[in-house]
């Protein structure tokens, strides 16, 4: 979120609301914006973001007098820095007021997904335009036939009798007592006598999909984005864990990035370079002319401004394309050609029989001829 709004306004409560009322009105907002009854409704959970961190704030006497006082900066001042995620909000959430509206049972052995990582490769140039691109991600996922039970369909797990479905068995030892999971039911607490043709008794299979993502123009290898909820499904109503996707830029054999910034080169011969022409130069947007002017040097540079890749965030502008000249001598002339070079440098005053450290030619005084 860019600008945080009022806290008073999330909640929709005046500013001198009590702290009943303030509970009463987060209740409200956080169970209109829960994201269990609003999946994939990126614009709801950040209310219910929003909501939680504004009720944090209003419902703690020292954060609101700081909030009152100094706004959004002043309950940072006293350490608060928000949520982190929604599922910490859903957590909080659920800590508050129980597990009382029918949303995910996430009490007892509910238990957050694992994260999964992916590699996308894109070109140099997919990178720069950004857009959508398809990863193909294998994860479990719970088995139809069973329904995640594990069980064959008509049975059901039984209650681990070595734990009686505690799922933890205790040893003791003397004066000590020992607590370990259960071995036979590896602490689930229920046993699968009859598994699952389908699953083989695990609840999951592995199952190909395809996701769509949206890959910022500007990103540099390497870099990842993170696509919640997108990793591995939860147990016991836990929410899923976040998906990973870390972009390989593939390099071009035209360009060198250097950040924002991408250098080319272009190649022109030594009588280009002297006279002065214009060459054609490969840049992220296809090919465009430039001039050389008379007397370039070999490794000169030539900048064009805004021409490189679009600085990651909107609206930041782009870096720069710089053209290195590469100025190349012919090594197949003739001997007529050699003479009429010899007769130019002769005119030039130029002793070419000697070779010269320094500046070969460059800055000396022009002598007239004659
Ligand atoms: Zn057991
Ligand atoms: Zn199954």
């Amino acid at each position: 979120m860019s600008a945080k709004r009022d806290y008073y306004e999330v909640l929709g409560v005046g500013r001198d609301a009590g702290a009943s009322d303030i509970k009463k009105a987060y209740r409200k907002c956080a169970m209109k914006y829960h994201p269990d009854r609003n999946p994939d409704d990126a614009e709801a959970e950040e209310r219910f973001k929003e909501a939680a961190e504004a009720f944090e704030v209003l419902n703690d006497g020292e954060k609101r007098e700081l909030y009152d006082r100094y706004g959004h900066e002043g309950p940072s001042r006293a350490g608060f820095s928000g949520f982190s995620g929604t599922d910490e909000v859903m957590s909080h959430f659920e800590d508050l007021f129980g597990g009382l509206f029918g949303f995910g049972q996430r009490r007892g052995g509910a238990r957050r997904g694992g994260d999964m990582k992916v590699e996308l490769r894109v070109s140099l140039s997919d990178a720069f335009e950004g857009g959508e691109h398809d990863v193909s991600i294998s994860r479990p996922e719970s088995c139809d036939s069973c329904d995640g039970s594990g069980a064959e369909p008509g049975s059901s797990p039984q209650t681990c009798p070595q734990c009686n479905g505690q799922g933890q068995v205790i040893h003791r030892q003397g004066f000590f007592t020992l607590q370990t999971t259960c071995p036979a039911c590896r602490g689930q607490g229920k046993v699968i006598s009859n598994p699952c043709g389908d699953c083989s008794g695990t609840g999951t299979v592995e199952r190909e999909s395809t996701l769509t993502i949206n890959v910022p123009a500007g990103i540099d290898d390497g870099q990842t984005l993170r696509i919640q909820g997108r990793g591995l499904p939860g147990a016991g109503g836990g929410p899923p864990g976040n998906l990973y996707v870390i972009v390989r830029v593939t390099e071009d054999p035209r360009f060198i990035r250097d950040e924002f910034d991408i250098h080319s080169n272009v190649i022109v011969t030594m009588f280009q370079a002297a006279i002065g022409c214009d060459v054609e130069a490969d840049t992220l947007e296809g090919r465009v002319d430039i001039e050389i002017e008379p007397g370039t040097q070999p490794g000169a540079t030539i900048k064009l401004k805004g021409k490189g890749m679009p600085v990651l965030g909107r609206g930041r502008g782009r870096g720069d394309h710089i053209v290195h000249v590469e100025v190349r001598v012919p090594d197949d002339l003739s001997e007529e050609h050699l003479v009429a070079l010899q007769r130019i440098a002769e005119e030039r005053d130029e002793d070419v029989s000697k070779g010269s450290s320094g500046f070969f030619g460059f800055g000396k005084k022009r002598r007239r001829r004659g």
